[in-house]
């Protein structure tokens, strides 16, 4: 029985994402999921991305998170549209919760909507919400066995951010080890070697999201 329960969870959540999925190729913006364990950088990442893409893509962020506003507070002092979505404990994001916090949402004046995950290496993987393209952060501080322990995550992701590499000094972190993991793992991810802290790798990340906008 909570077989059929979990699957019909499931398939209500595909309907509604093909009806955001619809609203956001109607409007023609990009929608990344950013999607991680807790602590891999994904705001950090968000605010860097923001600095360096300013004035050059209208960006929106929906900032998913379990109970604090901190994240979003972060981002609006970017200057972006940002709608937080608190998900009570919950530790996904579904359909559902995106669809709603799109009401009162700009959409027709975006380029690129990012949509910040709850932190969490297992279930987000499994609810689409609409977006084109998915990105996971994988942070050198977390070990580079992640991919292959929680395939599920990677195997969907259209790019994959290893993050926080100006540690990779400090860690037994294997960035060849990692990417070879990858290449099995999630073989159409790009992969970025980035640090938000010292600015590497964001140039060719902000390129990738400004390619992922102009086709939209
Ligand atoms: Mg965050
Ligand atoms: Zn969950």
């Amino acid at each position: 029985m909570k077989v059929t329960l979990v699957s019909n969870v499931l398939k209500v959540n595909q309907t509604l994402a093909n009806e955001n999925r619809d609203r956001f190729e109607r409007n023609g913006v990009a929608v990344v999921n950013m999607m991680s364990s807790p602590g891999a950088g994904k705001t950090t990442l968000l605010e860097a991305t923001l600095d360096r893409l300013a004035g050059k893509l209208r960006i929106g962020v929906i900032e998913g998170d379990l109970f604090t506003t901190r994240d979003a507070e972060r981002i609006e002092r970017k200057g972006v549209t940002v709608t937080q979505i608190n998900t009570e404990g919950g530790c996904h994001l579904d359909a559902n919760m995106v669809s709603a916090a799109l009401a009162d949402f700009p959409l027709d004046q975006l380029d690129l909507l990012i949509i910040e995950n709850v932190g969490n290496l297992v279930c987000p993987a499994e609810y689409d919400l609409g977006e084109g393209h998915r990105a996971m952060l994988l942070s050198v501080t977390e070990g580079n066995d992640k991919p292959v322990k929680y395939p599920r995550m990677f195997m969907k992701a259209d790019a994959v951010v290893l993050s926080k590499v100006d540690l990779v000094p400090y860690t037994d972190f294997d960035l060849g080890e990692a990417e070879s993991d990858l290449a099995k793992v999630a073989p159409e991810a790009r992969v970025f070697r980035v640090s938000s802290r010292t600015g590497e790798g964001l140039e060719e990340w902000c390129n990738w999201l400004t390619g992922l906008a102009k086709r939209a």
